[in-house]
């Protein structure tokens, strides 16, 4: 596939026809549906056929792209990835890579992502803001970023991944360490500093660090309060919280963490402090039950994962019939990259309505980022970020978990991926977009 035929930096007006809409909201998906933007990548109306302004009044030119009667539904988020990572590949001997190389497959990943269907992707640790602003000014394709940079973690915590005697061969760009109130408020000073979005703490330990437990807590609660606080100051940017034992997501919530990333011991007490906050929960199953390869992780690890699985399926199956406010996060690295749409088939297995799936990666997703007013949903006045896929995904929820049918891809009104087969018109019209219908 050519750079040519997949990505375009042109915007027109388009106007997506023959298409079955499954706009975000939850609501019933509209048979026979038309959805409209204008040459600012602006929806101007997402609805049935019928009742669709005419095409040809467009003012410039105009792109058609007949779906074929495929689904067409809101780009995706992805709320928790590590795009400066390859999958596998440990945060510890980041600095033994060629950072030139690094930089390339860091743009190959981003470019995997949005080819999965995730149009905006919110990156939890590593993935420095230029990658950021390269996405915004064109230069490489990929989901728009929000990015935490750095982790806020204890010496010896979940992202302090130095050698036993200390030696950083992370090359720097992982932890940020705090082990006091004060250290912590510095902490998120300097990530601020680096241009984050968004502050990562770990209010716990986890599966993947060599010094401690999931169970094991974090940042002490007041450490917490402080971060949650400092940020509060500078524009009220929301705090991810890595808590994946019970007394962590406690201290977490209590803290006053906008999320809880992992969330696998939230039991019946933390579930409902969590709803009483309204604190949202990623709940990554794609690391806990697609992520565990006893050759290609280290023992520790691969005992930790084993374990956890079966408290998660237990405590996240809980969340979701309680109707918990769950947004959707792979922690791709730790899973494959390239492959996020898994995840909502992981979170029906654990019995979530399809529906309510795609609305988890939608709709709330962008609330938990703070974009709700512009993306996350398909109706009129909202960002022009769609994703058209082949089979029906309320019937079959994994054919939106393989990248091959996710046939088309629509980020701010330009079309990003497009394996439509060519017979069919999606070449862009007259100038005066008046061909006749
Ligand atoms: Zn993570």
């Amino acid at each position: 596939m050519t750079e040519a035929t997949t990505y375009q930096t042109s915007r027109t007006a388009l106007r997506v026809e023959n298409a079955r809409l499954v706009d975000g909201t939850g609501a019933l998906p509209v048979d026979d549906a038309v959805v409209v933007a204008d040459a600012a990548g602006v929806l101007t109306y997402a609805g049935p056929a019928a009742l669709a302004p005419p095409a040809g009044g467009e003012a410039s030119a105009l792109r058609v792209i007949d779906a074929g009667g495929r689904t067409v539904l809101p780009g995706f988020f992805d709320c928790h990835t590590h795009l400066a990572y390859a999958y596998g590949s440990p945060p510890g001997r980041r600095a033994e890579l060629d950072p030139v190389l690094v930089t390339y497959d860091t743009a190959t990943r981003l470019r995997q992502t949005l080819d999965a269907g995730i149009t905006t992707a919110r990156d939890l640790g590593g993935l420095s803001t230029g990658y950021r602003t390269a996405v915004e000014t064109g230069r490489i394709p990929g989901p728009r970023l929000h990015t935490a940079v750095r982790i806020i973690s204890h010496t010896g915590g979940h992202a302090d991944f130095r050698l036993l005697d200390g030696t950083d061969l992370t090359g720097g760009e992982m932890a940020e360490l705090a082990d006091t109130v004060d250290e912590s408020r510095l902490a998120v000073r300097r990530t601020l500093r680096a241009g984050a979005d968004l502050i990562k703490i770990c209010a716990t330990g986890g599966m993947a660090s060599p010094y401690d437990q999931p169970e094991d807590e974090g940042l002490l609660e007041e450490e917490i309060r402080a971060v949650v606080d400092e940020c509060r100051r500078h524009g009220g940017k929301p705090v991810a919280a890595h808590a994946q034992g019970t007394a962590g997501i406690l201290n977490a919530i209590r803290g006053g963490v906008t999320s809880i990333e992992h969330g696998y011991g939230l039991d019946a007490q933390a579930l409902e402090l969590a709803g009483e906050r309204g604190v949202f929960i990623v709940p990554t199953l794609s690391t806990v039950f697609g992520g565990i390869d006893k050759d290609a992780m280290p023992e520790h690890h691969y005992r930790k994962k084993v374990r956890w699985s079966g408290v998660t399926k237990e405590n996240i199956a809980r969340a979701i019939e309680q109707g918990a406010r769950i947004a959707l996060g792979t922690d791709a690295a730790v899973c494959p990259h390239g492959r996020n749409l898994r995840e909502l088939g992981h979170l029906v297995d654990l019995g979530m309505d399809p529906m309510a799936a795609i609305v988890a990666g939608t709709r709330t997703s962008a609330e938990l980022l703070g974009l709700a007013d512009r993306l996350g949903t398909l109706t009129a006045g909202k960002t022009a970020d769609l994703v058209l896929c082949d089979g029906d995904p309320l019937a079959d929820i994994g054919v939106l978990g393989d990248p091959a049918n996710i046939v088309c891809v629509v980020q701010d009104g330009v079309v990003r991926k497009d394996l439509l087969p060519t017979a069919e018109p999606t070449g862009t019209r007259g100038t005066n977009g008046t061909e006749a219908r």
